[in-house]
């Protein structure tokens, strides 16, 4: 029995997007007595709508050496997979130096061995969690089928695959027979594919989550719903918790508030280079086709998917605040492509969403203590790879809170690392 568990500590955990409800299942493993708060139910937020993926394979960070070459042509297409609004570059623009510092090769190659760190075992961490559930079905088996279209041919000397290939990925180029084996409803002009296999999707992944937190629920975890409107340090080491309800008191906080996460700490006069970088899906309730995998348009940038809901197509990176109002032209850019992806697609049933990734410069999350915090963890800035990230980020960060030495070092993705 862990010591924990007879001393019942409480831990307070901001958030219940993935990363909190795993952080809160690892820590009631480890027998705490855990409180998790959030201004909604879990899972309605970015862990929502987001394309299901969860590869242990996705060590490639967003930037790569010369990438910095294709954003001009990307901002000037309309269904380019980028786009910013003009108020936002003095915030854009010291963390776009810093994201380009980081598509350095030796930088990349350390990202991606951290990134395989948190990858590697999320499915049968998943498959735990889900155990004695009911819903172990939420997770499916699938290949992620990269498709290329047009001109450009499939080259695994390519980086963003040799990534994958050092770290064992299992991956192959099929052309177009193979490919409509696996994926009947493609476009003419889809003509190969690079395959990596061994990977799994979330057929919903709001409802993955909310089934986490009603076994997390079931167990005796405590889920309450307030928004919290700031956090002050105590002279004592606690903390409290201003709330649209009632103040709280802690005495071990994880904050796990994705993009948001960043207000709170100004609260305690915390700054990281953390934006918020958002993303659209359009949901074809009614499809009329169905994939068997996560499939991704390579040139386009975004992923369909069968979901429990319909056919989703997720994607497009838009550098804007988090509360600014959605520019829903990007889910009809998305809608444009799938179709021509897709053709037997039917599209008379739509549905829009759009959603906030907490991005940091090197595309790694801030996992870990906040220096100059006592018992204030941070598990936040999963950018695009949360779904794949999180059973990892709820294992150090039960570890942590534990008081455990970790087995490698975190020191890549701790708050204050140099970005
Ligand atoms: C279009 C798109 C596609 C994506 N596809 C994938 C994918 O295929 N695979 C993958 O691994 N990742 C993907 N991602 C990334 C992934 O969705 C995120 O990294 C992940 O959902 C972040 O989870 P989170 O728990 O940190 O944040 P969230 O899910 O945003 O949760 C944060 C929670 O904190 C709560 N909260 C915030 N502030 C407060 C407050 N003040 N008081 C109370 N509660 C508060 C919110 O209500 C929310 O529930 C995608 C993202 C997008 C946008």
């Amino acid at each position: 029995m862990h010591k924990e568990k007879q001393c019942r500590n409480d831990v307070t955990i901001i958030g219940a997007g993935i990363i909190g409800v795993c952080c809160a299942l690892s820590l009631q493993e480890r027998g705490y007595a855990v409180t998790l708060i959030d201004r909604s139910k879990p899972g309605e937020a970015t862990s929502f709508g987001n394309a299901g993926v969860i590869s242990p394979w996705s060590c490639v960070p967003q930037c790569l050496p010369g990438v910095w070459k294709n954003v001009p042509g990307w901002l000037l297409d309309k269904d380019g997979p980028i786009s910013f609004r003009f108020r936002e570059l003095p915030t854009l623009l010291p963390w776009l130096w810093r994201f380009f510092a980081n598509g350095k090769p030796k930088k990349v190659n350390d990202i991606a061995d951290m990134m395989d760190r948190l990858m590697i075992d999320n499915i049968p961490a998943y498959q735990h969690h889900l155990k004695g559930t009911g819903s172990e079905n939420l997770l499916v088996d699938s290949h992620y089928v990269n498709v290329f279209r047009g001109a450009t041919k499939p080259n695994l000397n390519d980086l963003a695959w040799k990534l994958r290939c050092d770290r064992n990925a299992p991956v192959h180029i099929v052309e177009r027979p193979e490919l409509l084996e696996l994926e009947p409803a493609l476009s003419d002009d889809c003509h190969s594919a690079v395959i990596i296999e061994g990977q799994a999707r979330a057929v919903h992944p709001g409802d993955l989550c909310k089934a986490l937190a009603d076994k997390f629920s079931a167990n005796g975890g405590a889920i309450v719903r307030a928004e919290i409107r700031s956090l002050e340090a105590n002279w004592d080491g606690t903390y409290t918790l201003h709330c649209d309800t009632q103040p709280r008191q802690c005495k071990k906080m994880v904050l796990a508030a994705g993009v948001w996460s960043m207000d709170l700490l100004r609260s305690l006069g915390v700054k990281l280079p953390m934006i918020s970088e958002r993303g659209y899906h359009v949901e074809f309730a009614n499809p009329n086709v169905t994939l068997n995998n996560s499939v991704m348009d390579v040139a386009g940038k975004f992923v369909v998917s069968s979901m429990s809901s319909g056919v989703r197509t997720a994607g497009t990176t838009e550098f804007a605040a988090a509360d600014a109002p959605p520019d829903y032209a990007r889910a009809h850019s998305l809608e444009r492509l799938t179709k021509s992806l897709l053709p037997d697609l039917n599209t008379s049933e739509t549905n829009y969403w759009m959603g906030v990734r907490p991005s940091f410069p090197d595309s790694l999350p801030a996992i870990g203590s906040l220096p100059g915090f006592n018992n204030l963890f941070a598990a936040f800035g999963h950018s695009h790879y949360g779904m794949g990230m999180a059973p990892a980020t709820g294992k150090i960060i039960a570890g942590l809170v534990s008081g455990e030495a970790p087995n490698a070092s975190l020191d890549m993705i701790k708050p204050d690392r140099k970005f």
